[in-house]
């Protein structure tokens, strides 16, 4: 607004003495000059003299144009008087020379004063040195500026992110991983991914801001996609906000460099040489598996007719000592002796495998190797396989190998129980839900007569005709042994219509592989 110097109305005006008023004006801590229509100068108070370097002797009568640096653009000035003659105030900056010839950046506000009559009689200028301002934001633009280079040059997909867990930059790399994983920000998902692998590591990383290098992700898109594989590394930086929140507490603050490298190709090759290695060791543990079923059988046919010796000598027993019946039960006795002993062999000759030791697994890539060490038998059979695994699967602490043994063995199930059926669909799911992983396989063989689904879990106990060396009944048994072993349960499904449902369940943060056995047939 223009001033108007015929305004007496103002109480301040009428209550508050000239000379204090001058006073004001002389004392302002910012750079007034009153000048004619001209823009030379008739009055100048302090502190333009100690912003530009001026005593007022030296500047009164001349014109203002005496701080122009040259470097300003014409228009600036043009727009500046522009607007004066039109009586409207401007504001703008513009560069100003000191009196000792150094450059000063002027944030400048020029306002006409208005006689009674309406004219313009004045100018009056007021400016401020804001030079150290201005290369306080230059110098946080210029920081923005480097960390967005930098973000952008890094080679992998990379993602700048607050302590409070917001994206605050990102780069091109990273955009066109979101775009092929179709996830909108991949970064929180590898953040919830991080955190569920390490456990307790995450607070340091997270809280303490704790590098990390090379944490590897695996991630399941699903719909038929293959599985992806990440290295990750993050780096913590502390950063001061050009923001007016903290100017009373400081605004500092910390912020994630995530790197995020595709190591899925890499990962590939290291998979095709791990599959070789796997199939090889089941190929043995196989064979292990089937030298024990024949010791179990053999136990099995042994103490049989050894629990009906056991009864007849007891039967014996109480009828007393007769002539008779002193050979009789001797002879018993010494059968029964010869019987434990070879039972006791046998037991001894059960092969036990040493590479079983419980340690976190991750239950979608156990299910995969299943999947891949059965492709062949899949692909003869005919079978058309849905793999549907949850993208997120938190690890479960057991044996990789009897994990790895459980699924192929449920999956060969389904093959022989699909060998007559006319569709055949071998379907196989995980998912999380209160604190537990579940797994489903479905097939559309025969499924499993409710009257049974108790009993197949029994040892010895099969439904298959033939029964030959690969169907003396022990699969479901030691299936059931192996999920017991890591407290988890398992049960066939009685909701499921089209063949046979297996349906298992793990506690998510079981630490003690050890508890007595629950099962649960539906
Ligand atoms: P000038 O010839 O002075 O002017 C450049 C352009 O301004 C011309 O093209 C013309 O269109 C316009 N112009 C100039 N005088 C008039 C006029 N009387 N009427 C209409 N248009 C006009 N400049 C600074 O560099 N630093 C300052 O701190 C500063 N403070 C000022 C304070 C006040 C109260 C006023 C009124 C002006 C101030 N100016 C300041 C502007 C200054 O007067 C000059 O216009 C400017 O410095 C450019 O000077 P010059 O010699 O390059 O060009």
């Amino acid at each position: 607004m223009p001033i108007d110097l015929s305004n007496s109305e103002c109480p301040l005006d009428r209550d508050l003495p000239s000379s204090l008023m001058r006073a004001t004006v002389d004392q302002a801590p910012v750079a007034i000059s009153i000048t004619d229509l001209k823009a030379n100068i008739l009055y100048v108070n302090a502190a333009f003299s100690e912003i530009t370097g001026y005593a007022p002797q030296e500047c009164i009568g001349r014109n203002e144009s005496m701080l122009s640096d040259r470097r300003t653009p014409p228009e600036v000035y043009q727009e500046l008087w522009g607007c004066i003659t039109r009586q409207q105030p401007w504001r703008g900056r513009l560069l100003n020379r000191h009196r000792d010839g150094r450059r000063y950046l002027a944030d400048l506000t020029v306002a006409p004063m208005l006689n009674e009559a309406g004219e313009t009689t004045h100018f009056i200028g007021m400016h401020r040195d804001v030079t150290e301002e201005y290369l306080l934001q230059q110098q946080v633009r210029q920081q923005t500026l480097f960390l967005e280079t930098v973000v952008a040059s890094i080679p992998v997909s990379a993602v700048l992110i607050d302590e409070n867990g917001r994206i605050v930059l990102d780069n091109l790399m990273y955009k066109a991983l979101a775009s092929d994983l179709k996830v909108e920000e991949p970064a929180l998902l590898f953040l919830k991914l991080l955190r569920e692998e390490s456990g307790e590591d995450w607070n340091d990383f997270w809280h303490r801001e704790k590098a990390f290098r090379n944490l590897e992700l695996r991630f399941d898109p699903g719909g038929g996609r293959p599985s992806r594989w990440f290295s990750c590394a993050g780096q913590w930086f502390r950063h001061e906000e050009g923001s007016v929140d903290g100017f009373f507490s400081g605004s500092e603050k910390g912020y994630l460099l995530l790197t995020v490298d595709d190591i899925t190709q890499q990962k590939k090759q290291q998979e095709q040489y791990r599959l070789r290695g796997l199939q090889a060791l089941m190929a043995e543990e196989e064979k292990l598996e089937s030298l024990k079923e024949t010791l179990f059988a053999a136990i099995h046919q042994i103490q049989g007719p050894l629990n009906l010796i056991g009864a007849a000598k007891n039967i014996l027993d109480r009828r007393g000592d007769d002539a008779g019946n002193v050979a009789l039960r001797d002879l018993l006795q010494q059968v029964m002796a010869a019987g434990e002993a070879s039972i006791c062999t046998l037991e001894k000759c059960i092969p036990h495998s040493d590479n079983n030791a419980f340690k976190p697994v991750n239950l979608n890539q156990v299910l995969h190797d299943a999947i891949t060490l059965l492709t062949e038998r899949l692909l003869a059979s005919g079978i058309v396989v849905e793999w549907v695994p949850t993208p997120v699967l938190p690890s479960l602490k057991g044996s990789e190998n009897r994990l790895r043994s459980l699924f192929k063995q449920l999956i060969e199930n389904a093959i022989d129980a699909m060998a007559h059926s006319r569709r055949r669909e071998l379907r196989i799911l995980t998912w999380t839900r209160d604190q537990l992983i579940h797994i489903t396989i479905e097939d559309t063989g025969p499924g499993i007569p409710a009257g049974l689904r108790t009993q197949v879990f029994e040892p010895f106990f099969t439904t298959k005709a033939s029964l030959g060396r690969q169907h003396v009944g022990m699969g479901l048994a030691v299936a059931h042994e192996i999920v017991n072993q890591h407290n988890g349960l398992i049960r066939i499904d009685p909701d499921y219509q089209e063949g046979c449902r297996i349906h298992m369940q793990f506690e998510i943060r079981q630490t003690q592989p050890e508890r007595p056995a629950k099962v649960s047939h539906g």
